[in-house]
């Protein structure tokens, strides 16, 4: 890896931001970012934020939503977890906590605001972006000057992300691979078969 993105990395790895100087609440939690970068991957999962079994163990999508996005993808561990390949960079690095009725809270704004332009400048070779929900898709689409209109639905921006998308890097948008969107996935069956053909194609040209 390249000195600039290893120190950068290395930073984020070692943040406390959201315990000394968070902008609401502090993270209940002791900060453990998760996050995979290298400076040749030509692709990238750009996701939400780590869940909890993410949390304990380290490693981005070690869980059923990451069995299941590696389905979409056409790929299996060792591809996806090959860093030299395949970036991962979640909009919140750190599991942000769980809500009053035990789900997951939003990520962190923290994070965006104080590392991801620096982080995106420093690996310019990405040239496909998976965004998986909305604040993915807001933010990248945003970073490359091509801003979201707020009246679209998640599954509209799904469907016609190719329209919106700026050509270099490519953005892909998906749902959050979650087993909780498999009502969202049966009720939209142009899912699998709209998206899923080209995402693979693009996952297959980036990748060895
Ligand atoms: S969530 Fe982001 S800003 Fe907050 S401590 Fe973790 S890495 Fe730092």
């Amino acid at each position: 890896m390249g000195d600039a993105l290893a120190a950068y990395a290395a930073s984020i790895r070692s943040c406390q931001l959201c315990r000394e100087q968070p902008l609401k609440n502090p993270l209940p939690h002791e900060p453990r970012p998760v996050l995979r970068v290298s400076e040749t991957a030509r692709l990238l999962i750009a996701s939400q934020a780590p869940g909890v079994r993410v949390h304990q163990t380290g490693l981005s999508f070690n869980d059923a939503s990451g069995d299941r996005l590696r389905g979409w993808m056409g790929i299996d561990r060792d591809l996806f977890y090959d860093e030299t390949q395949i970036a991962i960079v979640p909009m919140g690095f750190c599991f942000p906590g769980h809500d009053a009725k035990k789900g997951d809270l939003p990520p962190r704004p923290e994070c965006r605001q104080h590392w991801h332009d620096g982080l995106f400048a420093l690996m310019p070779q990405i040239e496909v972006i998976l965004a998986i929900g909305r604040y993915a898709q807001d933010y990248h689409f945003a970073r490359l000057g091509r801003p979201l209109p707020k009246r679209l639905r998640v599954d509209e921006i799904i469907r016609s992300s190719a329209d919106y998308s700026p050509v270099t890097p490519r953005i892909i948008a998906l749902p959050h691979p979650s087993w909780r969107n498999s009502g969202w996935i049966k009720r939209n069956p142009w899912f699998e078969s709209e998206v899923l053909p080209p995402l693979r194609a693009a996952v297959a040209s980036l990748t060895t």
